[in-house]
């Protein structure tokens, strides 16, 4: 029997705004797509917080044993500067600056999403799908769009047409918004549009002479609209309708909207059972953004190169640091913060590392059957990792009791907690104990300010040869000694 037939969980559905029991559609089996990266430049540390609480939601899910197909996209193509569809295609503009072709940029920033999140220890996804390898779709569903009636062509573009939509559907269901109020808001349009209302969003724009990312369509040699892709694709994989879907919070509105509508509109179905919405990461309290510089790339904080924090954090601090708040938090990124998960995280592998050295008597001072049900539990509610940290703590605590000989442990007890603390800690979050990436680490910093140490004071007896043994063996296993009026430095290769 699958765990998951005991282990009912509950989903915060920001459709409805409640927490409601979770039924997959087919028993055992779950469809899952989460919004993935525009790939026009590094990833955003914002969008690594997101795909790590999803990455968080599969590994439980999984954990449970349900059958996950979990499928994140990659945005090559159309994605434009403005909602409003105006702007330059993010990738195009990217290769104009840079001079290079479109597909540079989409394989330089993949390549980088990648490395990010396998240095963050990510579990793939079962399918990464790419805009640009699924034109034919997309032009399928426009044209179905159209055929219902709920799309227009003009010159050679084609909309989706909001009004008409929400004649017989509810626009803006999932925002929480009106069309009444949306069109309140708006700017009428200026006349250089072929919009017949601002609120409508593009399915398909004619190509500029100059925009290179083309494709032929039954309308003009154009690309697709940004919101189309996640439609074609979820469809595709997981059908007309699935169980989760996912993304941070910024793209409730317009995109995942969006998102319904199409699928409303072409297929006459609400596509999502469960739509799960990731909240944002400040930085010292206020929101990234690389126009007032407060921002920090992943690899920055990972190698602690940045003038934000003291020093680098290692992979599973970070991830530590992202459980430590619920996935529907606000999360504020501080040095404080991450030096206080750093201790936290050290603390945990130390009471895990313990659990092998530990030697079990007749019986148990602690419940861990119903220590066990509880981190079920925490999980079991929408996910709340917070909650299953701090059960962690209450085995790490009882684990350095028994160390003290303060408390005991029997065989069965001693097993169960095992293979407990390892399912949490490594399965569902994602946690290891790997030293930092680069010369950030402390400790092998520490080794070699030993060796520096042990160098200088060879040169101060004159043994020279002893002196270039150090330097030069410490080369070989590739780290870079260099003498310079401040003393000696390091770097590792
Ligand atoms: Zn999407």
């Amino acid at each position: 029997m699958q765990l998951y037939t005991s282990n009912p969980i509950k989903i915060y559905n920001s459709l409805t705004g409640k927490k409601e029991d979770f039924t997959p559609i087919n028993e055992g089996h779950i469809g899952m797509y989460v919004c993935g990266p525009t790939v026009y430049s590094n990833v955003h540390l914002g969008n690594v917080r997101t795909f790590m609480s999803f990455d968080m939601v599969f590994r439980y899910l999984k954990h449970l044993g349900y059958k996950v197909r979990y499928v994140r996209n990659i945005t090559d193509a159309g994605h434009l500067e403005n909602d409003a569809d105006a702007g330059e295609d993010k990738i195009t503009k990217k290769a104009r600056l840079e001079q290079i072709e479109p597909m540079e940029v989409v394989q330089r920033y993949t390549v980088d999403f990648h490395n990010i999140l396998n240095t963050l220890n990510f579990l793939p996804p079962s399918i990464e799908p790419t805009a640009t390898g699924h034109i034919i779709e997309q032009i399928a569903l426009i044209q179905k769009i159209i055929d219902n009636g709920f799309g227009y062509e003009v010159n050679g573009s084609v909309y989706f047409d909001v009004h008409k939509f929400n004649e017989t559907n509810e626009y803006g269901k999932l925002s929480k918004r009106k069309l009444e109020d949306l069109i309140h808001n708006t700017r009428a349009l200026d006349g250089q549009s072929d919009k017949k209302n601002p609120q409508d969003f593009a399915l398909w724009k004619k190509a500029e002479p100059q925009h290179i990312m083309r494709w032929p369509s039954p309308w003009s040699d154009g690309f697709p609209g940004w919101h189309l892709e996640c439609t074609a694709m979820s469809t595709k994989y997981l059908g007309e309708q699935f169980d989760i879907h996912g993304g941070g919070m910024d793209l409730k509105f317009p995109h995942h909207e969006c998102e319904i509508a199409q699928n409303e509109a072409a297929i006459g179905k609400s596509p999502v059972n469960y739509w799960m919405h990731a909240n944002m990461l400040e930085l010292n309290g206020a929101r990234m953004s690389k126009s007032t510089g407060n921002t920090v790339n992943p690899d920055e904080l990972l190698s602690g190169e940045n003038t934000f924090f003291t020093k680098a954090f290692a992979p599973g601090v970070i991830r530590f640091f992202n459980a430590q708040a619920s996935y529907r938090s606000v999360l504020d990124l501080t040095d404080e913060g991450l030096l206080a998960s750093e201790k936290g995280f050290y603390k945990l592998m130390d009471g895990i590392a313990l659990l092998n050295s530990i030697t079990a008597t007749d019986n148990s001072t602690f419940d861990v059957s119903s220590w066990k049900q509880k981190c079920y539990d925490a999980m079991n509610d929408d996910f709340n990792s917070p909650i299953l940290i701090a059960h962690l703590f209450e085995a790490v605590k009882y684990i350095n009791q028994i160390k003290d000989q303060k408390a005991t442990i029997s065989a069965t007890d001693l097993a169960l907690l095992t293979t407990t603390m390892h399912a949490f800690v490594y399965d569902v979050l994602g946690l290891e104990n790997v030293a930092e990436t680069n010369s950030g680490s402390d400790k092998l910093a520490g080794a070699v300010e030993v060796l520096i140490k042990l160098r200088q004071e060879a040169r101060a007896n004159k043994d020279f040869a002893m002196s270039d043994k150090i330097r030069d063996e410490l080369a070989d296993a590739g780290i870079v000694l260099k003498d310079g009026k401040d003393g000696t430095t390091f770097s590792v290769n």
